[in-house]
């Protein structure tokens, strides 16, 4: 398969093809900034072979086939990327710039999603409704049809699992745009799911730009539903060209996710999740714990220990399973390099930075994890998604004051909540805006069972779990009148 993807090609109705003009995008490993591949660049004429082809397969047969064997092809497709799991986490770590272990469990999730919904569709099903005497009412679960679904870098294969497993457990014909920094993986899971057994058309996969591919697919007239996870703005634009045929939308965006420590919480066990969720993937995660809340009379002990660990952290190329890897692109890096000269000008404390590895690949992107003290609450380091390893430390004092810093921004994706006072973990996990909230633990990432998705500019609709399964499926009410 790494041939084939090195090659450019889309996957359109079971087949490699190239793109209908030809065109190729570079590939650039973020470790080395060197080319290692190219993709296709698809345009809206290969978005719309796409549509097709998923159109056929779901007319041909996908759309009212048996739940169980849907379920058995998803399950299989899951037990072929665990086969493959490590040609596949090597390509994930490559082509993203993570470090080795998170691209291996990145994979483990990957097929933990098909081993999920393989195990979960014939369970989703309908009610009966109580109505007037002489009916009996009941409701049914049935695919969209053709569903879009445009995905982020950040996580490739993790995502995929998500939003593929999830769409095509409910029935749907898939259509995806992968992002055209990072989309090896989601190719080569096309390869297996044909592998598998999907029925060609089934899964489509047209890489590209998001202003030509993406545009094209969200404001495709032949599809039936677009799953979007990515940036807040480019989440908007979907929204509008989906309402231009008033497809529904599920939204999954940004965040700017607050860890609440209050005093009496168990130090030992936050610290390790503490670091851990922002250092992932170099910051570059949606749900990244990118907010520390800390209560007063712990908040410098805390710290010291805190800056200890990010001074020790080792920042480096993706082969050498660093605790943190490279930045995607030179453009992120520069984003991340203005929050933090920001700080300084500013004359933020910066209380900590971790270590850059010797003799760093010239052209990677590079920037160490960073904690950073007495962050405003209006500034950009409190309001704004850094999307890098910056942690941003704001100070409360009492319960009223942790919750409003919490809800303090337009965000409201995921939330952690460290205290060992059951009742305050009740009443600030209820008063927090977030679609998950953590308490004495965090980590949306793996969880497959847990709906996920956020509130406010954090998007809306639910992936992962149960969930994702009505949220692929639209509802029919069918009221049969017998007396
Ligand atoms: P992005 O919005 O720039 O791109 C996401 C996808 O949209 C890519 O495939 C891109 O090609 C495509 N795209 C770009 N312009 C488009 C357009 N005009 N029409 C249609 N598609 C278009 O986001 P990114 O930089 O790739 O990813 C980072 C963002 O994703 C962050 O904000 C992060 O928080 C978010 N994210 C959210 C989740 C979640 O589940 N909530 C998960 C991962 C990432």
């Amino acid at each position: 398969m790494d041939s084939v993807t090195a090659t450019g090609q889309l996957m359109i109705g079971g087949e490699w093809r190239r793109p209908t003009d030809g065109g190729t995008l570079d590939v650039v490993d973020p470790s080395t900034g060197e080319v290692f591949a190219v993709i296709g660049r698809g345009d809206a004429a290969d978005i719309d072979a796409a549509v097709v082809a998923a159109r056929n397969a779901f007319d041909g047969g996908w759309g009212e086939g048996d739940p169980v064997e849907r379920g058995r092809l998803l399950s299989r497709l899951g037990r072929l990327i665990e086969r493959d799991a490590e040609r596949l986490y090597q390509l994930e770590a490559r082509d993203t710039g993570k470090p080795l272990a998170q691209a291996r469990a990145d994979i483990a999730a990957c097929a933990r999603y098909f081993e999920f919904y393989g195990g979960a569709i014939d369970k989703h099903h309908g009610e009966t409704l109580p109505y007037k005497p002489g009916f009996t009412v009941l409701t049914v679960r049935e695919p969209y049809g053709v569903t879009g679904h445009i995905i982020p870098w950040n996580y490739p294969a993790q995502v995929f699992g998500r939003t593929i497993g999830g769409g095509l457990a409910a029935g749907n014909a898939c259509v995806l745009k992968p992002a055209e920094d990072a989309c090896q993986v989601p190719l080569a899971l096309a390869d297996l799911a044909l592998e598998a057994g999907f029925l060609p058309g089934v899964v489509n996969v047209v890489t590209g730009l998001g202003s030509e591919a993406g545009a094209a697919l969200a404001s495709h007239p032949g599809i039936d539903h677009i799953s979007f996870t990515g940036s807040p703005a480019t989440g908007a634009s979907v929204q509008a060209a989906a309402a231009r045929h008033n497809h529904p939308v599920t939204m999954e965006l940004g965040g700017k996710s607050p860890q609440i420590v209050f005093d009496d919480a168990d130090l030992d066990a936050a610290i390790p999740f503490l670091v851990a969720a922002i250092v992932q993937n170099a910051g570059q995660t949606c749900s990244a714990g990118s907010r520390m809340l800390v209560q007063s009379g712990i908040a410098d002990r805390l710290l010291d220990t805190l800056a200890e660990r990010f001074r020790a952290l080792i920042t480096g190329p993706s082969a050498s399973d660093p605790d943190c890897g490279p930045l995607i692109n030179a453009k992120q890096k520069q984003r991340v390099d203005g929050f933090l000269d920001r700080a300084r000008e500013d004359g933020l404390p910066i209380l900590a930075q971790g270590r850059l590895a010797d003799a760093l690949p010239d052209g990677g992107h590079y920037v160490p994890p960073t904690l950073i003290d007495q962050v405003p609450v209006e500034h950009p380091l409190a309001q704004e998604e850094v999307f890098g390893p910056v942690l941003s430390v704001l100070r409360f004092d009492d319960e009223a004051e942790a919750i409003r810093l919490a809800n303090a921004t337009p965000f409201g994706l995921v939330a952690g909540v460290w205290t060992q006072d059951g009742a305050r973990q009740l009443r600030v996990a209820r008063r927090v805006r977030a679609g998950q909230v953590f308490v004495n633990n965090y980590g949306a990432g793996g969880g497959v069972e847990l709906p996920f998705g956020g509130v406010g500019k954090s998007g809306f609709g639910r992936e992962k779990g149960f969930e994702a399964l009505n949220h692929f499926s639209t509802l029919k009410t069918i009221a049969i009148k017998h007396d």
